[in-house]
């Protein structure tokens, strides 16, 4: 859906200066709310609450990705494709931030490298969509754009999009970034306790016994801090940072303040937000509300992008050149990653820009299993990644991060990895309102081949600086 907004001040007034200026850009993928009033109403009482995040923690989050961008720093970036109101429980939650932190103690132990955590959490509540409407034998229906703008459930009543889940999406988003200070502070980031989850499952699961050489390796480095009297937690920060993609512009819009110090205007939904694949038209709505905010931004990258697109992303998002400012998240797809990316990559070093390129091999890689279930081969998703680091090491670019859609629970949508699920497996609990997810197990099985896959490169660049 594209909607154009006119903004126009009558003949003859002299026009006031637009808070906004994307609302005079081509806006895709926005919700129309068959009552435009009510929706006035709920986006004028949100302009007047409190920001969820404060400018500072965002800053915070852009030095730490200046450090990736500059090669020294992973980022871990993940979490549902889509959050659900009632889904975001403090079990669920807690099970979400403990397996984002079993895989960062995996890569800050096992591979050596400071690890900058980002959940897709707390405002990852709208969703784009390939077409406006889903059809179920006779009755079509408008399709789910996420609990911000409808509901799942097939019926006209919870498919018709409603602008008061815009205040809900907010509540939601603060409760769960409450969650997630308290999780920090209740002392649950303690390394030790985090390695003993990840034992179990090196232990346990049929895909973790491959990585006990591995789990000794984090063994003999906690125990190595333990005696010269390094808090175990001094590497891995507690540090969480809220990430989720910016798609409905009124409710950012709505969302964003001026900071009083600086003066600078920073999106208040989250510390980082990110562009769609299908949203990020260089002369579209959203490109124009990304380069009028602050925060770190991320921008999704798929098969299709040409380098010129690249580098006309760089010029609109990150004109001062800021290392840390962007993020391009490669979603190519297993099969064309190592063909299509080494252009962008090279024209991008070649322009003098800085960018954080990270992979995001889940959305290249989706596919419709026999039994019509959504899913994602974790061979795939590998695969992908295998490539988008084999594309940096030849270029002698740094492989910045993962972008990946999982969970802490054990549901079951993506086959194979971990518990090596299988098609048959997925109907027993497939949880996911859209994309399939990584479980603990996959999201694990995953974190430690991604530490190999840092640590050869690493050892390829000692071999060659010694050389
Ligand atoms: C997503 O991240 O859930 C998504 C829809 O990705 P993309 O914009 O890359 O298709
Ligand atoms: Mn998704």
């Amino acid at each position: 859906m594209t909607r154009t907004y006119e903004t126009g001040a009558p003949d003859g007034a002299r026009a006031a200066p637009d808070p906004a200026p994307w609302r005079l850009r081509p806006a895709r993928q926005q919700p129309v709310w068959p009552d435009p009033v009510l929706a006035a109403g709920v986006l004028d009482e949100l302009s007047r609450q409190p920001a969820l995040v404060a400018p500072d923690q965002c800053d915070s989050l852009a030095d730490r990705l200046a450090s990736v961008a500059r090669g020294e720093a992973f980022l871990l970036q993940g979490g549902d494709c889509a959050e659900r109101f009632d889904g975001n429980t403090t079990r669920s939650v807690r099970a979400k931030l403990r397996v984002l932190l079993q895989m960062a103690v995996v890569l800050t132990y096992a591979a050596s490298v400071p690890v900058v955590k980002v959940g897709r959490i707390a405002g990852q509540y709208g969703k784009p969509r390939s077409r406006d409407e889903e059809t179920r034998g006779s009755v079509t229906l408008p399709a789910y754009r996420g609990d911000a703008v409808n509901g799942l459930a097939f019926t006209t009543r919870d498919r018709t999009p409603d602008p008061r889940r815009l205040r809900r999406m907010y509540d939601a988003s603060a409760a769960t970034l409450a969650e997630i200070s308290e999780f920090a502070l209740d002392g649950a980031v303690d390394v030790q306790q985090v390695h003993e989850w990840n034992r179990d499952f090196v232990l346990t699961s049929p895909a973790g016994r491959r990585y006990e050489p591995m789990a000794g390796e984090i063994d003999r480095a906690l125990r190595f801090m333990r005696a010269y009297g390094v808090a175990p937690d001094a590497s891995l920060s507690p540090e969480l940072f809220a990430s989720h993609e910016g798609l409905l512009l009124d409710y950012e819009t709505a969302l964003t303040r001026a900071d009083p110090a600086s003066g600078r205007r920073y999106a208040g939904s989250g510390h980082m937000l990110w562009i769609g694949e299908r949203t990020r038209d260089v002369d579209g709505a959203h490109v124009a509300y990304f380069s009028s905010i602050a925060n770190p931004v991320g921008v999704k990258l798929g098969p299709s992008t040409t380098p010129d697109e690249a580098l006309a992303l760089i010029d609109r998002l990150d004109p001062d050149r800021r290392p840390g400012r962007l993020t391009f998240i490669v979603r190519m797809g297993a099969r064309v990653v190592r063909d299509r990316l080494p252009d962008l990559v090279e024209k991008v070093t070649a322009s003098g820009a800085q960018v954080i390129w990270t992979c995001d091999p889940m959305h290249g890689n989706t596919f419709e299993a026999p039994n019509g279930h959504k899913t994602r081969r974790f061979d795939d998703i590998l695969d992908e990644v295998t490539g988008f680091f084999e594309v940096h090491k030849a270029l002698g670019t740094h492989a910045g991060g993962i972008h990946v859609e999982l969970t802490g629970d054990d549901v079951t949508e993506c086959v194979g990895g971990g518990t090596e699920l299988e098609f048959d497996d997925l109907p027993r609990s497939y949880e996911s309102a859209c994309d399939p997810r990584l479980n603990r197990s996959q999201s694990l099985d995953l974190a430690f081949r991604v530490a190999e896959m840092i640590t050869r490169t690493a050892r390829r660049q000692e071999l060659k600086t010694s050389r």
